[in-house]
């Protein structure tokens, strides 16, 4: 589905020197070089606070617990997305109401948040599903209305541009209250190993996400809050200081694929193509379409035998699974997210991917799509 391999060759040399200087300065956890990934990420976002941790599910966990999420509050999210999100808000002692999402951009559907807020709802959390961005204007009008905070988990989406209708065009994962974005090696922008950070634009919100990711203390030895240890190494951080410049270029790389997938794939009536709304850059984290009367299994089990590998991302929604038996949410009745699981697949998509991969990836699928 990716190929580091090749990604690493075109930049091995700015890479091992990186690695070399952290190694020869042995200063790796913290440092200079932690340092100046924070700000080069906060120029690129244009966000006042970037708090690295140590994954992207660390991200979600101490951004509920920085705004001070008690047991039994409520937060609205997606079924449809990776366990992550979902998991620790239940990890926490919260409780996930689980919201349906658009059929056209797989994230969040604005018009069905209401109907779940309570007077206990004290956050959303949408999720830039495959790099399509969840609609930003609308989420934020529902949580100034109700008074929530808007956690924005923006692993898949890191790069993308939402043009908000004030007219202004932000990063995404810095609109809401907090962004969180994970830097596994597979992500838009990928580490040698886990990283994750935390966005905000609130001076009093950055101190206390700070203060958690480091065991709840401010001052060395003094702990005024339960927290937890979660920090970036300078290894991983050295890594990501290279590969910074380049996400511009490598969400380009992205795009140009998923042009070349739309326009040959896009062909067939059996495949539904991304969505692009023209409100945000869609930064093909995934490169995911719907089928239509195709036998998904069949597709996968003919493109296994071509050497071309596929993906259902995600299979089962999150609450129908066994981590959520608590809740009694068997019947829970999410009708887009159930039939998303079933009928979306993803295709390989990266940044080395060549025109002759490209063209006989989409042959294959075609292949496929009209012989049955
Ligand atoms: C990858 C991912 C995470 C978790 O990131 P890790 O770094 O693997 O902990 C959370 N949410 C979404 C949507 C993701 O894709």
């Amino acid at each position: 589905m990716v190929d580091l391999a090749t990604q690493y060759q075109a930049i091995k040399s700015d890479i091992d020197s990186a690695i070399q200087e952290v190694l020869d300065s042995s200063v790796f956890i913290g440092g200079p070089v932690v340092q100046r990934f924070q700000k080069s990420l906060e120029a690129y976002l244009s966000v006042k606070h970037v708090i690295p941790c140590a994954n992207g599910t660390d991200a979600l966990q101490i951004a509920m617990m920085a705004l001070g999420l008690k047991p039994g509050d409520e937060v609205i999210t997606p079924s449809f997305t990776y366990i992550a999100t979902t998991e620790v808000i239940a990890l926490l002692g919260l409780t996930p109401v689980f919201v349906d999402v658009d059929p056209k951009t797989f994230c969040l559907d604005p018009s069905k948040i209401e109907a779940a807020v309570t007077p206990k709802t004290k956050a959303i959390v949408p999720v830039h599903l495959y790099g399509q961005a969840s609609d930003m204007d609308a989420i934020m009008e529902i949580a100034r209305k109700h008074r929530l905070f808007v956690i924005e988990d923006n692993a898949q989406g890191i790069g993308s541009d939402y043009y908000s209708k004030d007219g202004e065009t932000r990063k995404l994962g810095t609109i809401g209250d907090i962004g969180c974005t994970s830097f596994f090696p597979s992500k838009n922008l990928g580490c040698y190993g886990d990283g994750g950070a935390i966005f905000t634009n609130n001076d009093a919100l950055a101190e206390q996400l700070r203060m958690v990711a480091n065991h709840g203390q401010k001052v060395k030895y003094r702990h005024d809050v339960v927290g937890c240890n979660s920090r970036l190494d300078a290894i991983q951080a050295a890594i990501l200081n290279v590969k910074l410049p380049k996400l511009d270029e490598y969400v380009a790389a992205r795009i140009k694929v998923a042009d070349f997938y739309d326009r040959v794939l896009g062909a067939s009536d059996k495949i539904e193509t991304p969505y692009r709304d023209g409100k945000s850059k869609h930064v093909f984290h995934q490169y995911t379409v719907q089928l239509k009367g195709v036998d998904r299994d069949a597709l996968q089990a003919y493109l296994a035998s071509k050497e071309i590998p596929s993906m259902i991302y995600y299979p089962a929604p999150a609450h129908k699974q066994g981590m959520f038996k608590s809740f009694n949410l068997g019947d829970l009745d999410l009708p887009v997210t159930e039939e998303l699981t079933k009928h979306v697949i993803s295709f390989p998509i990266h940044t080395e991917m060549t025109e002759e991969q490209q063209a006989f990836i989409c042959s294959e699928i075609l292949h496929f799509v009209n012989a049955n």
